[in-house]
């Protein structure tokens, strides 16, 4: 064997095994949008790409397509149509470095959301091999997912955007079906990981918009060195215009017509930035 060849194979052998398996396979996965020009879903602007399932139900949900992860029939007004593709990693991922110029002009990147994208971890990990380190890669996630899966993709993404929907966790039960104790668990590692991040909380009427709520919130994050803000979304009154396009009730138990409490004062004195969306 000449040099150059030994030089060449000592080179390949020493990838690891992952990265051979994330460039060598296509995985497919399951999205059900892709949105461009997005402003707040990370830094500067982004391309947002939605991926199909999620294992929380959360009451206030405005992204009812989202939730199962298979594709599933809509019926619009005047259409009926389709919610969900199958698509190779492969074909994700040429279709994002299209944008790569764009991404870099904007300070910008891709943000992955859904749904719950750790649901697809495989697959976005695999999306996310592809087009690292050339685009500013974030997930927008519910944190519901076990310390493995969570930390794999949070060792291959740049930015995260985390939610925290109740740090009370029969009020979190009752609310999304599922405990916070691992979400609570993954902040921690989030945390520990000095990853930059936006702590998301939807605040919802009557569920989640307590002095109390907030108070405990801001105890989970004052020594995150990470945290570049906390971001409180206001519920969105027009959350149920598509459960019935999917055959979904919407029947919230709060009050969807009362406008939720926002404490941000809470947070600003404790010197958070924090900003109401
Ligand atoms: S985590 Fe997000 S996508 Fe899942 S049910 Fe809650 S609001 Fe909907």
């Amino acid at each position: 064997m000449v040099k150059k060849e030994r030089k060449a194979l000592k080179t390949y052998l020493s990838v690891p095994v992952v990265k051979i398996f994330i460039y060598l396979c296509s995985m497919k996965g399951t999205i059900f949008s892709i949105e461009e020009f997005a402003i707040n879903d990370g830094p500067g602007i982004r391309t947002t790409v939605f991926l199909k399932g999620c294992p929380l139900r959360c009451e206030w949900c405005h992204n009812p397509e989202g939730l199962s992860s298979k594709p599933q029939v809509m019926k619009k007004k005047d259409e009926t149509v389709v919610s969900g593709t199958v698509i190779e990693s492969d074909e994700l991922a040429e279709r994002l470095l299209r944008d790569e110029k764009i991404f870099k002009l904007n300070n910008g990147g891709v943000t992955f959301t859904g749904g719950e994208p750790l649901l697809q971890a495989e697959f976005l990990c695999q999306v996310l091999g592809k087009i690292r380190p050339q685009i500013h890669c974030a997930i927008e996630t519910s944190g519901y997912a076990n310390e493995a899966v969570f930390e794999n993709v949070l060792n291959n993404v740049d930015f995260v955007l985390f939610d925290c929907k109740h740090t009370n966790d029969v009020l979190h039960k009752r609310y999304t079906q599922v405990s916070n104790r691992q979400i609570l668990r993954n902040l921690q590692i989030l945390k520990e990981s000095g990853r930059d991040f936006i702590l998301r909380v939807p605040l919802i009427p009557g569920v989640n918009d307590t002095k109390e709520n907030m108070l405990a919130i801001r105890d989970l994050i004052l020594d995150a060195t990470g945290l570049k803000r906390v971001e409180l979304l206001r519920y969105n009154k027009l959350a149920g215009a598509k459960y019935g396009m999917i055959g979904l009730d919407y029947k919230p138990s709060f009050d969807t017509e009362a406008e939720p409490r926002c404490y941000t004062e809470v947070l600003a004195e404790a010197g958070i930035e924090v900003l109401v969306l």
